[in-house]
């Protein structure tokens, strides 16, 4: 297991957005986007503890916990996107996306980007170039991760993936899908203009494949404009996976996608999952629905999203490091860099300020192709205070740490 850190950091409690470590000091969580309505929201406590008292046991009997989910957050999503399947990681949920999209168009080829992570099953791990399998499957192709500091066009995209959808062609597996995080989290979040993607998945679905859009990260409210990253991107994917903040902590997990899909995937395999879907785990992603709802997290990450974006603007007139300032709602960050013109990726500076910052109570992390840009994606209760804090360390932070 790899840890954050030089210093790894040693937790044994939390709540909202602040973290306790072993020997009692506090830290301000500006990263974890697991317990996305708060860290032990007494709320979604309560809720799994209920459950728990009550019953939990696998998904071979009827149960009004999963039926009433559904159809709540299925409510979230435009037509034809209202049939769902509940599991226990966003690596199982991509999983299945591939073979839904495998059933749906009886292709096999997938084109990613070449900078991203949707999980780790044999499957989905084929889609890494940051961890490349031993084993790569020659049936997936990647497209370069867009930028929007070192720009490239949109019809520039598209024809990567055009030319991606040739080589599987000619490889004889036609086209499945494109996989790609609307908002590209890994990537290092380019700001990319609605409409953007229009041009590529045209291309897609010229070619008979599907969109799967992985909203593990972007999805449940935390881009502030928009419930989901698609929305925002402006296009209607055909299948959406989801993950991480879904149970607040608890592993629960989906997929979202049309009645056509669902049957076609249903048609072709045999599916089972002991615990996808189980009371206790519905009970918790219907608390942390709810919650995002009862105390208008949406608009709390829109308001103190650019509340702190805008903090790190002033930053950047002070700190010529700060080469760009970027992100929606609260997921937000900067790009670090040793050369404003040349846009030279400070990478290891990057690396030594998170660190720097992790000494100074405030937990957050770094990515994106060059692994140079500050990622910030805290816990949706996260408030101007906490935007205070983070500001003054990242302040500090950038005026000791060598730039080197
Ligand atoms: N997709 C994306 C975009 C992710 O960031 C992750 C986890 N980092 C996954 C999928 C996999 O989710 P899990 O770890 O729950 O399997």
């Amino acid at each position: 297991m790899t840890t954050f850190y030089d210093e790894p950091v040693h937790l044994v409690r939390g709540l909202g957005t602040k973290l306790w470590d072993v020997e009692g000091r506090e830290y301000l969580d500006c990263y974890n986007n697991v317990p996305h309505v708060g860290h032990c929201h007494p709320k979604v406590v309560e809720a799994i503890c209920r459950q728990a008292g009550m019953l939990n046991t696998h998904t071979r009997y009827l149960h009004e916990g999963i039926v009433d989910y559904a159809e709540d957050l299925t409510g979230t999503f435009a037509d034809p996107l209202k049939s769902m399947m509940v599991t226990c990681t966003g690596s199982e949920a991509n999983d299945i996306a591939l073979r839904m999209a495998r059933a749906v168009t009886g292709n096999a080829g997938v084109i990613a980007t070449d900078h991203t992570y949707h999980g780790n099953t044999d499957a989905v791990s084929q889609l890494s170039c940051t961890n490349p399998p031993p084993n790569r499957w020659d049936s997936v192709e990647f497209v370069p991760a867009p930028d929007s500091y070192r720009p490239v066009s949109a019809q520039d995209w598209a024809g990567h993936v055009e030319a991606a959808i040739r080589r599987l062609e000619e490889k004889g597996h036609g086209l499945a899908a494109l996989i790609i995080c609307p908002f590209f989290a890994n990537e290092g979040f380019p700001d990319l203009p609605e409409g953007w993607l229009t041009p590529a998945i045209e291309a897609v679905r010229k070619a008979g494949g599907v969109i799967i859009a992985d909203e593990v990260q972007p999805g449940f409210g935390r881009l502030g404009t928009h419930f989901w990253g698609h929305e925002k991107a402006g296009f209607l994917p055909d299948i959406v996976t989801m993950g991480k903040p879904m149970g607040n902590g608890h592993p629960v997990a989906g997929v979202v996608t049309s009645r056509k899909v669902m049957e076609a995937f249903r048609d072709t395999f045999r599916y089972f999952n002991t615990f996808g879907g189980n009371p206790v785990s519905m009970a918790a992603a219907q608390a942390t629905l709810d919650v995002i709802r009862e105390e208008g997290l949406q608009e709390n990450a829109r308001v103190v999203g650019d509340y702190a974006r805008e903090g790190l603007r002033e930053l950047a007139a002070r700190h010529d490091c700060i080469g760009d300032v970027r992100g929606s709602g609260l997921f937000f960050g900067a790009e670090l860099v040793l050369d404003r013109e040349a846009k030279t990726p400070a990478t290891a500076f990057t690396k030594n300020v998170a660190n720097a910052l992790r000494h100074k109570g405030v937990l957050m992390n770094f990515l994106g192709v060059h692994y140079n840009v500050l990622k910030m994606r805290p816990p949706m209760v996260f408030s101007r205070d906490d935007a205070d804090r983070m500001l003054k360390a990242v302040d500090e932070a950038l005026g000791e740490v060598p730039l080197a």
